[in-house]
């Protein structure tokens, strides 16, 4: 299976009781963001993420409040660099018990010591690699040599270790797909769990004009989908149908809360137009009719897979066909040649 069977249950579980008290939108994945700071400054990344002090990190507490207002089955532990949190044994441990299914996402610099040394693996628990390309790209993005060569021995040690281990890539207008072939192959052969390939967003903070627009996203993911059948992508094949220009989707801004060292942010994962002290607050004044609707100006180039991913299953599950699709994309899993 393309996820593991644990998780895939959890979720169904969770949508189909959400359908049962006919809630036409609910939060599916948490964006746990419990410090905002980073031992990288990565050229994609929006500036706050990466200039915060650990002393302005969320509290366990804070974090576990945020998990337990929110209620969904999975969340996106990120940043900042978790690996960094010095609360994170405590925090995986709470996130375990409740039965939450956690993606860690990092840059493995710190993993040594903030994960491997001090968190054994557990189903529950997916290291999600960062990797943007081969080793020049990467560098390139990640603003430091070395960072390539890094993550790829501790995704073989993560591996080895036996994590859950995925990669995160993320395409911009520079990027080749030649290279990002070369990468998937590299990482099948590592024996990856997952990859997940999506468009970059185009942060107002970003200086650098590194994303690309409507029409490169349509090329560069119309081959993306052909990859998808060779490699175990993670992005589902609606999503990918709309990064190529095949589909028309609505945004599903609430799928991805997002709960920062700043308060709940809103509208959406990308764009922090307020940070709300609750998340009552947060959810209840946010205009979602307006934010699905694409119409503003920060949404024109957006194909991220934090808005139109939901979007994409909620269509598939309205629509036998595509439902089908999903099940048997979900069931079979590319797997290396031995
Ligand atoms: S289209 Fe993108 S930027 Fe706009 S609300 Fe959705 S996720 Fe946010």
């Amino acid at each position: 299976m393309r996820f593991p069977l644990g998780l895939t249950l959890a979720v169904s579980r969770y949508m189909m009781s959400q359908a049962v008290h006919r809630r036409k939108r609910y939060p599916t994945t948490l964006m746990l963001e419990p410090l905002y700071t980073c031992n990288l400054a990565c050229v994609g990344c929006s500036t706050e993420r990466h200039t915060g002090k650990l002393s302005d990190r969320l509290t366990l507490a804070e974090c576990l409040e945020a998990v337990d207002v929110s209620n969904t089955p999975t969340m996106s532990l990120c940043g900042g660099e978790p690996t960094l949190y010095p609360e994170l044994p405590d925090l995986i441990e709470g996130l375990v018990k409740r039965g939450k299914y956690i993606f860690l996402c990092t840059n493995t610099l710190a993993i040594e010591k903030g994960l491997f040394d001090r968190i054994p693996p557990d189903p529950h628990l997916l290291v999600n690699v960062h990797l943007d390309g081969m080793r020049e790209t990467h560098d390139f993005v990640c603003n430091r040599k070395g960072v390539f060569d890094h993550a790829v021995a501790m995704i073989g040690e993560s591996k080895r270790r036996g994590y859950q281990t995925m990669t995160n890539t993320t395409v911009y207008q520079e990027t080749s797909m030649a290279e990002v072939e070369e990468l998937c192959e590299m990482l099948m052969g590592m024996d990856v769990d997952g990859m997940l390939i999506s468009p970059g967003y185009q942060y107002s903070t970003v200086e650098q004009d590194i994303f690309m627009k409507r029409d490169d996203i349509h090329a560069k993911f119309s081959q993306v989908m052909a990859l998808s059948k060779r490699y175990p992508l993670t992005a589902t094949p609606g999503f990918l149908r709309f990064c190529a220009g095949q589909k028309e989707l609505k945004c599903s801004p609430y799928s991805t809360v997002t709960r920062t060292p700043m308060g709940w942010k809103g509208p959406c994962y990308l764009i922090e137009e307020k940070f709300y002290p609750t998340y009552d607050e947060f959810w209840n004044s946010t205009d979602w009719e307006y934010w699905e609707s694409r119409q503003d100006e920060r949404c024109r180039n957006c194909y991220m897979h934090s808005g139109f991913e939901a979007s994409a299953v909620q269509a598939a599950s309205s629509n036998p066909k595509e439902l089908l699709e999903l099940m048997a994309w979900n069931m079979t899993k590319p797997k290396r040649k031995k």
